[in-house]
């Protein structure tokens, strides 16, 4: 297809404010997805996507939709809302000309509407305003309608009204995209040059490449190269999906497809590389990505130790779909070999994980997630710390911690409970204003160490739900934070040290001695249980020595509490740990970083 009849556009708007679903209506519309074959949130693949019912991975579907006798393509690309995915948000952008910016017209405006449209308008796009739901009773269609105008600068007028439910407005919305967004712009003689944006590994096909083409023209039999790792390939297939995989005969300027080699080595494919042709290719790479940043660090350790193999593979693969991903080989005494991974916040650990466990059939343990710490010794030396055991002790200078720009979206009479939640985590007040009558925005500069952990859940149930939250990185800021190390009879056990603020370190000590307590069977001998900073001791249980006689009976006991975890758990991790003299069941471990 020519550039003039293509139209490259996105979907962003607040979490759950209907863009999965708009989409699905635009599938119907379009006649690609017919009636029978028809799901709600079509896109949302993945199963953890559709249990949850959130959007993790982008999506691009090929449309046709013909405005006054002409066909144009239009290339949709679903995005996810969740603060943690905004990397998978801001790549799709860069493959498009067009946003529909949607909001739920009986919210109005919050938190992800407003950062997502700073992400569109930073990437030049035109931005189509659009709000949804209007089918609902609750609906206030011209209040909204003059917020958003307001908002981005437009006539209220030119606000469109749509139901993804009903399908209301969607055909007009299209009508639109065509008319306002621009068609791309790239040099069809010059040579190929393909932006990756995405690729995915597929059991039969290998890794398939989701690209957007510049300039030039790629087809099947091509012989290409990746300009980043100067590796080539032929192009078996070239395709666009419609939203299965259809094979065509080529693609060119503007267009949206997937490109598969046969390859099957999933560090072929890299998001933010460029595809040229092997002869007479372009020597000079596209722009790409900024690498995303790891925010948040946790251990990953198979259960069964057997899996460590497959643990690695399966990284590999998620890592290929999901560039945000990092990790690398760890060892610990309490958990034996795994991976310290990093994320871009706790939902995307969470989902990782889950998907480890699902998709690869990996039973994980995961160490407590930390940030990244910068610590200046005395010596002046600097290190990073992902990993509280590798803290250092004694002679620090400084510890900084990286914080972050809070902005927080609330009706205003919670504007009270709000500031104590925050300033209770160690925030900053930045500002405050007013969206309109109802609506504040609250800015802090917050510690991302307070903000990762239940912090949004903590807003949420405070404000009945109303408050919505997002938040970008803002650099480091000094801290007097500490180590607190857990002992065993006098041996630390690496899994449970802790970096917290001085204030919470006692608090912390004396909940994670108590779980211990609960968790580890008695021993010959008493077992003194310590939570210490540096050589202070700051909390202190003790396991007694059990009694020969007692032995079957005390340790099923401890035992029982845990019955629903321990299972589902299988033989082999009855298996026990030696920390020091200390035989300790690796279930104790899992169950103590659990921390239910
Ligand atoms: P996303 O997170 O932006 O992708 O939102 P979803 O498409 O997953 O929708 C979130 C929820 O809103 C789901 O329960 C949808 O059924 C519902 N929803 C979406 N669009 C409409 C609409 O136009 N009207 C009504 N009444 N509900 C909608
Ligand atoms: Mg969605």
């Amino acid at each position: 297809t020519e550039p003039g009849r293509l139209r490259n556009f996105c979907i962003i708007a607040h979490i759950d404010h209907g863009k999965s679903t708009l989409a699905d209506r635009m599938l119907q519309l379009t006649g690609i997805v017919d009636q029978r074959a028809m799901r709600e949130q079509y896109l949302d693949r993945m199963d953890i996507e559709r249990e949850r019912g959130i959007t993790i991975k982008s999506q691009a579907v090929r449309m046709p939709w013909v405005v006054e006798g002409e066909m144009f393509a239009l290339n949709m690309i679903d995005t996810p809302g969740h603060v943690d995915f905004s990397y998978e948000v801001s790549r799709s952008l860069a493959a498009c000309e067009g946003a529909i910016l949607l909001v739920d017209a009986a919210q109005g405006i919050e938190a992800q509407t407003l950062a997502n449209l700073y992400l569109a308008l930073a990437n030049d796009l035109e931005i189509i305003p659009v709000l949804n739901k209007i089918d609902l009773p609750a609906a206030e269609p011209e209040r909204y309608a003059q917020e958003l105008a307001q908002l981005i600068g437009c006539d209220p007028g030119d606000v469109l009204r749509v139901s993804g439910k009903t399908g209301a407005g969607v055909a007009e919305l299209l009508d639109r995209v065509v008319e306002r967004v621009p068609g791309p712009t790239g040099d069809a003689d010059a040579p190929a040059r393909a932006l990756i944006f995405d690729s995915v590994y597929d059991a039969y096909r290998g890794v398939v490449t989701y690209v957007r083409m510049i300039d030039g023209h790629l087809a099947p039999k091509d012989r290409i190269v990746m300009l980043s790792t100067r590796a080539q390939h032929e192009l078996l297939e070239i395709g666009v999906s419609s939203p299965e995989p259809t094979a065509s005969k080529g693609l060119g300027v503007g267009e949206v497809g997937y490109l598969i080699t046969g390859v099957k080595d999933v560090r072929q494919s890299k998001v933010g590389d460029t595809v040229t042709l092997a002869k007479n290719g372009a020597v000079d790479a596209l722009p790409g990505y900024v690498e995303p940043k790891p925010m948040v660090f946790s251990g990953l350790y198979p259960v069964d130790g057997s899996d460590y193999p497959d643990l690695r593979e399966a990284l590999d693969r998620l890592k290929l779909s999901d560039a945000a991903l990092v990790y690398e080989p760890e060892t610990s005494v309490a958990l034996g070999f795994g991976f310290r991974c990093g994320f871009l916040g706790l939902l995307h650990l969470e989902i990782v994980r889950e998907r480890l466990e699902r998709e690869f059939g990996i039973e994980l343990i995961a160490t407590a997630p930390s940030v990244v710490y910068e610590v200046q010794l005395e010596t002046g030396e600097a290190l990073q710390v992902t990993n509280p055991s590798e803290f250092p002790t004694g002679k620090i200078a400084t510890v900084e911690e990286p914080v972050v720009n809070a902005a927080i979206l609330a009706p205003k009479d919670y504007v009270g409970t709000i500031m104590e939640l925050c300033q209770s985590r160690r925030g900053a007040l930045q500002g405050m204003e007013y969206l309109g009558e109802d609506r504040v925005e609250i800015r802090y500069v917050m510690p991302l160490a307070e903000i990762v952990f239940d912090f949004f859940d903590q807003l949420k149930s405070k404000t009945a739900g109303y408050a919505s939250l997002d938040y970008e990185p803002s650099g480091l800021q000094e801290a007097e934070l500490v180590k607190v190390d857990i002992l065993l009879q006098g041996d630390r056990v690496d899994a449970f040290s802790a970096i917290v603020h001085k204030d919470k370190a006692y608090a912390y000590g004396v909940m994670m001695t108590g779980r211990l307590r609960d968790l580890i069977p008695r021993q010959q001998y008493e077992v003194p249980i310590q939570a210490a900073i540096g050589a202070r001791v700051i909390a202190r249980e003790t396991i007694r020595a059990m009694r020969k006689d007692v032995l079957a009976k005390c340790y099923g006991g401890d035992i029982t509490r845990k019955r629903k975890l321990l299972e589902k758990q299988k033989e082999g991790k009855k298996r026990m740990k030696m920390v020091g003299r200390v035989e300790v069941p690796q279930d104790a471990f899992i169950q103590a970083l659990s921390g239910d």
